[in-house]
């Protein structure tokens, strides 16, 4: 089983981590792949290089031995679909589970991504509770959650697609976003990101 937690990553921080760290601790995967957004299709886009944020992801997961970076994303031109990230996934994997993670904020964004009806085609969905975030879920998605939800990890190595699992993570309450902010209000920001992280934004002046 094979699970894929796409961001923009701009940067990685603690609260990213945490949520990874959990997941491989706790859940059967065979490799976790972090997968960095070249061109977010619905956002603005990052503030910082794709070089730059896979420069850092790889000195956050660094000793993390069944963590990968998957740069498929950023070494594609044009917006980074998830379907067609998936596809091409799923090409290279036969009929292994593939496992998208997702935090509910953007779970609850999903009918407004790209050809959306085929990610559970492709993959299971993950979805990560994100404190703060209570977002209720629209009409289309609460349907999704009544056709396709399982309450047991183990439904998710049945099938190579097609499930969504509510899974609890004792996440951290903090955001790239927050991060940025705080870096250009002079504000610590030693306790959300790695120590390597944080010494590479400065070494490179990131987010001033
Ligand atoms: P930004 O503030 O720029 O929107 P972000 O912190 O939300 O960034 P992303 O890289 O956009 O980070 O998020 C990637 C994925 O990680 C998303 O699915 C998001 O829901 C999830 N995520 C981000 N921060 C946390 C957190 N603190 N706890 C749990 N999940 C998180």
């Amino acid at each position: 089983m094979i699970g894929v937690f796409g961001g923009t990553f701009d940067p990685v921080h603690n609260g990213h981590l945490r949520v990874v760290q959990a997941l491989v601790r706790t859940l059967p995967f065979d490799e976790l792949r972090m997968l960095p957004c070249g061109e977010p299709a619905h956002r603005a886009p990052p503030q910082a290089s794709a070089e730059d944020r896979v420069a850092m992801l790889r000195l956050a997961i660094a000793g993390m031995s069944s963590i990968v970076i998957d740069e498929r994303e950023v070494q594609r031109n044009g917006p980074s679909y998830m379907v067609d990230t998936l596809t091409s996934m799923r090409e290279e994997l036969g009929d292994t589970p593939l496992v998208l993670i997702i935090g509910w904020d953007a779970f609850v964004g999903l009918p407004t991504w790209h050809r959306w009806p085929q990610i559970l085609e492709l993959a299971h969905l993950l979805v990560v509770q994100r404190p703060g975030t209570t977002t209720p879920p629209c009409r289309e998605v609460e349907a999704l959650l009544q056709q396709c939800q399982v309450d047991e990890v183990s439904a998710l190595k049945t099938a190579p697609a097609g499930c969504i699992l509510l899974h609890p993570v004792d996440a951290l309450e903090v955001s790239s976003t927050n991060v940025r902010e705080s870096i250009i209000a002079k504000e610590d920001v030693g306790d959300l990101l790695p120590v390597a992280v944080l010494a590479y934004i400065k070494e490179h002046n990131l987010y001033q």
